[in-house]
């Protein structure tokens, strides 16, 4: 499927075509990584950020965010919930925060591979070389670092560099392919001055990395950050080419993500489920999706995490995450999966 294709679907309104581009990834999806939906628990292990997003509410010049970080009990904590719960992997993500330091988090990382049979997935932002390098040592096995948009005009304008520093995402994600890591990737969906040609783009994109992951959700605009603002101040494109940050288009990206990738982990991502709480999960994976990342973090700062505003689970605890989940699995006839859940390979 080359560019234009994918820019037809992105723009087809025949909602006959529509389903038949559900059925054909759903179709794909099973041959190629079967029923299984792998379960990695999502812990959010600190708010504090250097980076200063136009679309992130964690971004550091937001001074109304109550800052937290974990410590190493409280993470260790949720761990064992995790295996407790039948997950399969964890994921700490946090804003790039440098009171993480490398070899605290190689501890807490070293201590999960020798005490638990857990894959351990890292998304910490864009972490000096030699943190990536010895996090990879330590035993983490995958990294997650979406893009957000293959547009270099529009990546710098949501995502300002810091002074003294450049910010290159793909040149990061080849590096952290070369350490080893199995590597994710992706973008958001909607955001304002992204057109259907990039968009496409960035799904050509994803299949030239190869990318082992790839999660995509719906662009929601956050009060306190400078895209939220009417009239932002971002570049102006004809309305006729904006992509909508609308449910539908999310499935069509997934679906097409799966075409594009047959091979790959695709999560049925939480943004996805806040803008469709009854259903948004259930029918990512209904559209190509193969993973779910319920939410661990402690209840006290699942709310101050907040990337996003209405984020979906704020206000539920872990035990309750893990028994819905499995609940909407079993509800669509697929299964909960077993073991890390890596990147299956077919051969040629
Ligand atoms: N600091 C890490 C983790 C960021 S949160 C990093 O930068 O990689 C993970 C993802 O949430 C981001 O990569 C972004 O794609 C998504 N996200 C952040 N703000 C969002 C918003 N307002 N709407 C939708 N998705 C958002």
């Amino acid at each position: 499927m080359d560019h234009d294709e994918i820019l037809r679907w992105l723009r087809e309104t025949d909602p006959g075509r529509i389903e038949e581009l559900w059925a054909h990834a759903d179709r794909v999806r099973r041959d190629m990584v079967g029923d299984e939906v792998h379960l990695r628990g999502l812990i959010e292990i600190s708010n504090h950020c250097v980076q200063q997003c136009g679309y992130c509410g964690l971004h550091r010049h937001n001074k109304k965010v109550q800052r937290y970080r974990m410590s190493r009990e409280e993470i260790i904590g949720c761990i064992r919930q995790a295996v407790a719960f039948g997950y399969g992997t964890v994921v700490m993500q946090s804003g790039e925060d440098y009171g993480i330091t490398t070899e605290w988090m190689a501890d807490i990382i070293r201590w999960t591979k020798a005490n638990t049979p857990l894959a351990v997935t890292l998304s910490f932002g864009e972490r000096p070389d030699d943190d990536l390098k010895r996090w990879r040592e330590a035993g983490a096995d995958r990294y997650l670092l979406r893009f957000e948009t293959s547009d270099p005009v529009l990546y710098a304008h949501i995502h300002p560099p810091l002074p003294n520093r450049t910010s290159d995402r793909f040149a990061l994600l080849r590096l952290l392919r070369e350490l080893g890591y199995e590597t994710g990737s992706g973008v958001m969906i909607g955001i304002p001055g992204q057109t259907y040609d990039t968009l496409a783009n960035d799904i050509c994109a994803f299949r030239e990395m190869d990318l082992d992951m790839i999660g995509v959700g719906p662009y929601l605009s956050h009060p306190d950050t400078f895209l939220g603002i009417p009239g932002g101040g971002y570049p102006r494109i004809d309305p006729a080419e904006q992509v909508p940050n609308a449910e539908d288009m999310v499935y069509r990206v997934v679906a097409l993500t799966r075409l594009v990738c047959p091979e790959a982990n695709i999560p049925s991502t939480t943004a996805l489920a806040t803008i469709n709480k009854d259903s948004g999960r259930e029918q990512g994976l209904a559209r190509g999706a193969n993973v779910i990342m319920p939410n661990l973090t402690p209840q006290t700062y699942r709310a101050l995490y907040e990337i996003y505003p209405a984020k979906a689970c704020i206000d539920e605890a872990a035990g309750h995450c893990a028994d819905c989940v499995q609940h909407r699995i079993r509800s669509i006839g697929r299964q909960v999966g077993r073991g890390p859940g890596f990147r299956v390979t077919h051969s040629p």
